[in-house]
């Protein structure tokens, strides 16, 4: 049996190698086998960036710019903290992580640094 991955289009497992291209007989799609594929499907990948513009990633570490008040207690997220293994998420607060001593919470890219 072929490892060849499925067509990212139909699913279909009947693909196979053209040089470098993969190509889907069923649907006809065509795609590049090495890494970077998924943004030649045209599919928006969404960016997201901290305070000074670095491109920030799952697992990335951060530190918070600024003091942060969380809302409905009287903790705050000290300027200067280190938060590590990030997640990215959908929504306002487009961080998620866990702060030692506060635990998980959501965080504004606009307010981090990557370290
Ligand atoms: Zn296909």
């Amino acid at each position: 049996m072929s490892t060849l991955p499925a067509c990212p289009k139909c699913q279909s497992a009947y693909t196979y190698e053209d040089g470098a291209q993969l190509v889907c007989p069923e649907c006809g799609h065509e795609w590049s086998a090495v890494a970077g594929a998924e943004i030649a499907l045209g599919e928006e990948i969404r960016v997201i960036r901290d305070a000074v513009g670095n491109v920030l990633q799952d697992g990335d570490t951060v530190t918070v710019i600024k003091d942060l008040k969380i809302k409905g207690s009287s903790l705050v997220v000290k300027v200067g903290t280190k938060v590590k293994n990030i997640r990215l998420a959908d929504g306002d607060h487009d961080i998620d992580c866990k702060i030692d001593g506060i635990g998980a919470m959501g965080l504004k890219s606009e307010f981090v640094k990557k370290v």
